[in-house]
């Protein structure tokens, strides 16, 4: 797919036809310019060979069946991969990719392992959307929830990602709900800064993983730069002023981060230091090579160690295991 080329292409042509083109693609989920019969001939086969709608992508599914895997392939040859998650209480979440591949280099995330190749621009973005939408059309569905907790960091593609939202979030566009939307990052001070003056009401999770600074920066060398103390610095200042919750991610790394010991840390560590609107959510580790998950009785230890101190928590279980496609774990297993 290519829309960046839309505007350019339909600059000499009335406002309108814009207009018309963009809600064909987003909003009527159209497959190809043929479709839009409210566009003249001549402008639809101009499009059709300049600016094609169709999406080269790979589908994996789930033994599980309420994940699928799809692998994007991008115009200059790059790969990247989007998680669509069923739930049982209707919610239809999309986990999508903000960059190919990332620079964060976090020691327990596949991703990180593979490095950064480049951002992916707005549409790039859009186009994971689109694929899920235009194969959920098919059964009357729609997507309820879009994560950005695919591959790469999103704060580190701040306008492409707030552009993309923007559209997703808009009538003309997806009209997804700003509640339904969450960016997920390691902790890009500047970025969580920018976030709090954005009009937007979208969520934001941190992904903390540590209970102190020490080990953090041994598993997310992005703390080294931006350590603990500083990010809830901003994060304290973006609940302030958007009175909006927080979701703190800790994923459950065995031996690592896990034992009695890192809950009564993590749970002074929160108390207090962002008031009261946050809430912690124990992430299932989906093994990579580099490290192995918690086992079941340790993460229910942690979690009960939490409650006595008062901090609200809860267990998210991770999808597609098994085709190697839980969020944070898109390995590009493929390449
Ligand atoms: N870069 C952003 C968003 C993408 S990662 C961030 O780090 O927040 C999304 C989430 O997946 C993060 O909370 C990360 O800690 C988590 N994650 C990474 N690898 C994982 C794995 N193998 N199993 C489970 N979660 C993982
Ligand atoms: Fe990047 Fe997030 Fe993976 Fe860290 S956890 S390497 S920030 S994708």
């Amino acid at each position: 797919m290519n829309l960046s080329t839309l505007e350019k292409i339909l600059v000499h042509h009335p406002a309108y036809r814009l207009k018309q083109a963009r809600e064909a693609v987003f909003n009527q989920l159209v497959e190809s310019w043929d479709e839009v019969s409210s566009l003249p001939l001549d402008l639809r086969t101009k499009l059709e060979q300049e600016c094609p709608i169709n999406i080269k992508h790979k589908i994996f599914e789930s033994d599980e069946s309420n994940t699928q895997k799809a692998i994007v392939y991008l115009h200059d040859g790059e790969q990247i991969e989007t998680v669509f998650m069923q739930h049982k209480d209707k919610r239809n979440t999309l986990c999508v990719s903000s960059q190919v591949g990332c620079a964060m280099a976090c020691e327990f995330c596949a991703t990180g392992h593979q490095g950064f190749t480049r951002n992916l621009s707005e549409f790039e973005i859009l186009e994971q959307v689109i694929l899920f939408a235009r194969i959920l059309k098919k059964q009357n569905q729609k997507i309820t929830n879009i994560v950005f907790m695919g591959m790469g960091e999103p704060l580190l593609n701040y306008d492409n990602v707030l552009e993309a939202i923007r559209i997703i979030n808009s009538k003309e566009g997806f009209n997804i709900g700003a509640r339904h939307i969450s960016i997920s990052t390691s902790g890009i001070r500047e970025g969580i800064v920018r976030l709090t003056r954005e009009p937007l009401q979208i969520n934001l999770a941190l992904s903390l993983n540590a209970s102190n600074s020490k080990l953090r920066s041994e598993i997310m060398p992005i703390n080294r730069q931006y350590p603990i103390d500083k990010i809830f610095l901003v994060l304290a200042e973006y609940i302030k002023v958007t009175r909006r919750r927080v979701m703190i991610e800790y994923v459950m790394l065995g031996r690592v981060n896990d034992t009695e010991k890192h809950a009564r840390e993590l749970s002074l560590l929160l108390d207090n230091k962002l008031g009261k609107l946050f809430f912690v959510n124990l992430i299932n580790f989906n093994p990579t090579k580099y490290f192995k998950p918690s086992a079941k009785e340790s993460i229910e230890k942690f979690k009960k160690i939490l409650e006595k101190y008062h901090i609200p928590v809860t267990q998210r279980f991770a999808f597609g295991h098994n085709i190697h496609g839980a969020c944070g774990q898109l390995t590009g297993s493929v390449k």
